[in-house]
């Protein structure tokens, strides 16, 4: 039996999109080849990329004049293209601090030129999302991380901007219905809501490049890449045959309105017992608790061998919180089903009971 994945990331897909990933390995499109065995330009693969971005403007509810990409790099590598894209020379840009990503991020903007961080919540170790602050009116653009894997905050009412807004999107993007038009700029690795490691969607308003006067280097400059739609170079064909399958499904299903409700539920069964059950206390603030990635700590170390043996037995995999924060971490992205979390309340109400 499949175990109840709650990885971090890498993490779980679709079972139904591994079966078909699987077979397109072997005998892609009954070319008698293999997906990953063919040139991308081939028409089998164009039309594979040109249905992923489409699913993307689609899902999201884009306008025309919005750019979807497939890139490589990770989310990391976006942290510099972002600066070096829409910096301008001796400009400035507004960072939120809500964590180790958002402090890479900002880091590499630093490099770069001057950087104002408008709110940061490592004070208490991450585990708030810092609120009534404001953003200058004079720099290039404001940055956030809507979702903070590690810490397990999300935000939820997203700052008014006036300036470009960009967002790191990466673990928690196609999970909740929200505008996305009020960004500029979005990104999000594909290995935590959206397929395996090895690409990253860029959603990019079109109007918004070109106005640095930076000299960018063509891999790093999102003009190159819209152009010649994400085929400037040769694209992690697999990782994006399987992104886009990830996306069929969830349109097949009823779209982020459909998975919206069901990340809801799983969430508030998952938080509910963590709240109530004495053994257990859930480590970020409460009305900044993500839907995707939920903390806790065993409130007595002791119960912790026997807990996890359990677990174990249970079947669940990836429960390991992040070295920074301790305890335990569910991530509960888009594939994993209501029932892999009813499975893990069910061995923390049993644990109770055996204690
Ligand atoms: C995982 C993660 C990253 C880093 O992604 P890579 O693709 O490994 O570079 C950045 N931001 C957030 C919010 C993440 O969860």
């Amino acid at each position: 039996m499949k175990k109840h994945n709650f990885s971090a990331g890498p993490c779980i897909l679709p079972q139904e999109v591994l079966k078909q990933a699987s077979e397109a390995v072997l005998n892609f499109d009954n070319l008698d080849l293999s997906l990953i065995e063919i040139s991308h330009r081939s028409k089998n693969f164009v039309s594979v990329m040109d249905e992923a971005i489409s699913l993307v403007k689609e899902l999201l509810q884009l306008p025309e004049g919005y750019s979807p990409m497939f890139l490589q790099g990770g989310a990391s590598l976006e942290f510099l293209m972002v600066p070096y894209n829409l910096m301008k020379q001796g400009g400035k840009a507004a960072y939120l601090e809500t964590g180790v990503w958002a402090k890479k991020a900002r880091q590499e903007a630093e490099a770069m030129g001057e950087v104002v961080v408008v709110g940061n919540s490592a004070d208490k170790n991450y585990s708030y999302i810092p609120k009534g602050y404001t953003i200058p009116s004079d720099v290039d653009y404001f940055h956030c991380t809507s979702n903070n894997t590690i810490y397990g905050t999300q935000i939820k009412a997203f700052p008014k901007v006036d300036t470009l807004n960009v967002c790191d999107m990466s673990s928690d993007i196609f999970s909740r219905q929200i505008d996305f038009t009020q960004f500029d700029l979005i990104y999000a690795g594909a290995q935590k809501n959206m397929g395996p490691a090895g690409t990253t969607l860029v959603v990019v308003k079109d109007e918004i490049l070109g106005k640095t006067g930076r000299q960018i280097p063509t891999m790093l400059d999102y003009t190159t890449h819209i152009s010649k739609e994400s085929m400037f170079n040769t694209p992690p064909v697999f990782a994006v045959y399987v992104s886009m399958l990830t996306l069929r499904w969830l349109k097949e299903n009823g779209g982020i309105s459909w998975i919206e409700n069901i990340n809801n539920q799983k969430a508030q069964l998952l938080y509910s017992e963590i709240d109530r059950n004495p053994l257990f206390t859930g480590t970020a603030e409460v009305e900044d608790r993500s839907n995707m990635n939920a903390c806790f700590l065993l409130n007595d170390e002791a119960g912790k061998d026997k807990f996890e043996a359990m677990l174990k037995e249970g079947g669940i995999n990836g429960l390991n919180g992040h070295r920074s924060v301790g305890g335990y971490r569910a991530s509960m992205y888009n594939a994993l089903p209501l029932e892999s979390v009813q499975a893990l309340v069910d061995i923390m109400r049993e644990f109770e009971r055996q204690s």
